[in-house]
């Protein structure tokens, strides 16, 4: 993934991205077959990644987990006061 500061770019500045913050959270993914014999996957889990430019502006992406395939299960809207906050290393 490609990954450049949205407000840098619009002042044609090159800078570097760093990883401030992880909001991550572990819930149990559901695996299970169905009728069919079809694998499901239901993971609902995210992955929210806070993050700081070397010109100091910050903005966040949410990941989240894909849908499932053969039902399209879709994963909630990620519920940040819940998320585990994992601190990056540097
Ligand atoms: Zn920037
Ligand atoms: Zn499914």
């Amino acid at each position: 993934m490609n990954l450049i500061c949205g407000e840098c770019k619009k002042k044609d500045e090159v800078t570097k991205v760093r990883i401030e913050e992880q909001r991550k959270s572990y819930e149990p993914m559901d695996i299970f077959w169905d009728e069919d014999g079809k694998q499901h996957f239901h993971n609902p889990n995210y992955n929210i990644e806070h993050y700081i430019c070397s010109n100091g502006h910050r903005f966040q992406l949410e990941h989240q987990a894909p849908d499932c395939p053969i039902c399209k299960w879709k994963a909630p809207k990620p519920d940040i006061s819940k998320g585990q906050i994992v601190k990056q290393k540097t």
